[in-house]
């Protein structure tokens, strides 16, 4: 039997966080309860991943907001799987929505950084998105398709991956998905899982949650049966991050 996936929120600090702010939000998370069946992780940006490191107790994982998709070599403004861990760093985000729609990053690139990644020994917290045009012509399983087929193409150990999904459509735009639509979603992918990867795959792969979550909707989505935690930017700079950790509990 697979054993039960433990409950993960990756904060997401984008390009939020001066070392003022890492500070600040470093005490929130020292003095925080983390139970033992949650796992926490903060996306920092590169330039303060060790600064983060050093703040951060060593139970909270960080994670670099991208990575490139080659060991080293004439990539300016680029940073290496190589680079994160000599920060002290042990996770990245990849493919993230912010990633993919602002600096058009394809499925192709993001499959090469997973796989660059993984290889190199990073955890990857690897990111598919939907768009409000996507939801409102009916595309999302197809859209969820096509960008996890390039994901899985690129993964060969699906244990140190975190799957992010985030409904765009409900980040910052004052509409939030019902627990319904989240549920409906994320099954989506764990049965894409189930069907072109394995059983054991859909069972033990964390899916987490992104799309305006707060400590006002935090509770009731993560007792969804295929939420198992999420992916959170704006309530991650706030001390609402602390319900959030123990939202399952
Ligand atoms: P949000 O951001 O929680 O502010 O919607 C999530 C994300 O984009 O990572």
């Amino acid at each position: 039997m697979t054993a039960p996936r433990t409950f993960t929120v990756v904060g997401n600090w984008k390009m939020n966080t001066l070392k003022e702010d890492i500070d600040k939000l470093s005490s929130i998370l020292n003095t925080a309860t983390i139970f033992p069946n949650t796992e926490v992780v903060v996306g920092c940006p590169s330039c303060y991943l060790e600064y983060a490191r050093q703040q951060l107790p060593p139970t909270i994982g960080v994670a670099a907001q991208n990575c490139f998709k080659e060991a080293k070599g004439n990539f300016s403004g680029e940073i290496s799987p190589a680079m994160i861990q000599d920060c002290g760093c042990e996770w990245v985000i990849l493919g993230h929505p912010e990633r993919r729609m602002l600096f058009q990053e394809c499925d192709e690139l993001i499959g090469q950084k997973v796989a660059h990644a993984q290889k190199a020994g990073l955890k990857i917290v690897a990111c598919v998105c939907e768009t409000k045009a996507d939801r409102d012509e009916g595309l999302t399983q197809q859209v969820l398709a096509a960008q996890m087929e390039s994901l899985a193409a690129s993964i060969s150990d699906w244990s140190r991956v975190v799957v992010a999904f985030e409904a765009l459509w409900a980040s910052n735009t004052g509409v939030l998905a019902t627990p319904a639509q989240v549920q409906e979603t994320m099954a989506m992918i764990r049965e894409w899982l189930r069907q072109n990867v394995s059983n054991d795959v859909a069972d033990s792969t964390r899916l987490i949650y992104a799309g305006s979550v707060s400590s006002g909707n935090c509770e009731e989505l993560a007792r969804l049966r295929d939420v198992d935690g999420f992916l959170v930017g704006s309530a991650a700079l706030k001390p609402d991050i602390v319900n959030i950790l123990k939202a399952l509990q």
